[in-house]
């Protein structure tokens, strides 16, 4: 593989984004430009109802290596990341945000570090000193969460700023679950990864376009599609119950060994044992359900049982 012939797809998401998409271009080009690899710029338009496809039909027809990819409407960040990654071509794929908050300075270092035999150079965000922000404190309670929870190791602070060898992408397209958290995907599918720090910037223009809804439909897609723990909630309180089933009869029988029944007050011993029973139950019956359910979901995803892995040498 001779350096020129290296073709690199970037991918960029965006979705009414028209007040940054020529800032970021140009800033694009002025990181690709000298470059020795060969380029293909992916911009996604997640359904944008501003002036987003206007711009970037004016981009495309100044500059032959961008390929527009228009959504039908707005399926959101993780969906229109999925659409670029499946139609990108070439040996290294890059994937960053289209509002310059992931720097395009780091992606020659991301193409050496491919070149040198990753798979995956996963971005991590170093928080600046700043004052604590509700992005901020939500993602660290996210993460914190999330790798409790789940059973795929999460960075905290990993952002959908990446670079992804073909192997890598291919392991990616392997995987066609609907709800998808592409960080816990990246996770997931393992390979050779590199984590390189950088500093998130501003945004150079206009409002973030993850909405709370937004944020709280990935954390909730992270948190199901990734653990099954949640599930065996019922299992424990169900047992729990019947260890307090258990207790109350030794309570009750110790009243009869010792004769002082008469203490007891009548009725109290065979209702409490029903709930008790009763609702544990319920509790570990329902929780088997739920096992099941969660099985059929694992298996609908379809994820593969195994991937191989090529080795460069
Ligand atoms: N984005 C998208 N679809 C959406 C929301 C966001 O394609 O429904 C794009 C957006 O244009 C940007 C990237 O995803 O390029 C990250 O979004 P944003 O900067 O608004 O998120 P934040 O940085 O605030 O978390
Ligand atoms: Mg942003």
């Amino acid at each position: 593989m001779s350096v020129d012939r290296v073709l690199v797809s970037l991918v960029l998401p965006v979705y009414n984004e028209a007040e940054v998409l020529e800032q970021t271009h140009a800033r694009l080009r002025a990181v690709i430009d000298p470059l020795p690899e060969r380029f293909l710029i992916y911009y996604v338009d997640d359904g944008s109802q501003d002036e987003t496809p206007h711009i970037l039909r004016r981009l495309a027809q100044e500059d032959p290596r961008i390929r527009i990819l228009t959504l039908s409407r707005n399926f959101g960040h993780q969906a229109a990341l999925t659409a670029g990654l499946d139609h990108a071509e070439g040996e290294i794929v890059i994937s960053l945000d289209a509002d310059g908050q992931h720097p395009p300075e780091l992606i020659p270092e991301m193409i050496a570090l491919i070149r040198q035999g990753y798979d995956i150079v996963q971005t991590q965000r170093v928080d600046v000193e700043q004052p604590l922000s509700f992005k901020r404190w939500s993602s660290a309670l996210f993460y914190r969460l999330i790798n409790v929870l789940s059973g795929t190791p999460i960075l905290p602070g990993a952002a959908d700023f990446r670079a992804l060898s073909r192997q890598a992408v291919e392991a990616l397209k392997s995987m066609p679950e609907y709800h998808r958290f592409l960080r816990g995907m990246v996770a997931w599918i393992g390979y050779r990864t590199v984590i390189l720090p950088y500093r998130p910037q501003e945004r150079l223009a206009g409002r973030s376009k993850y909405s709370l809804r937004k944020m709280l439909r990935l954390a909730l897609d992270a948190i199901f599609s990734f653990s099954l723990a949640p599930l065996y909630l019922g299992l424990s309180l169900g047992i729990v119950l019947l260890f307090l089933a258990l207790l109350e009869m030794i309570y009750v029988l110790s009243f009869w060994i010792s004769g002082n029944t008469s203490r007891l007050a009548p009725g109290w011993s065979s209702l409490m044992f029903v709930i008790l029973i009763v609702g544990g139950m319920l509790m570990v019956l329902l929780s088997f359900i739920g096992l099941y359910v969660g099985y059929i979901f694992q298996e609908v995803k379809r994820r593969p049982v195994y991937l191989l892995r090529k080795d460069t040498e």
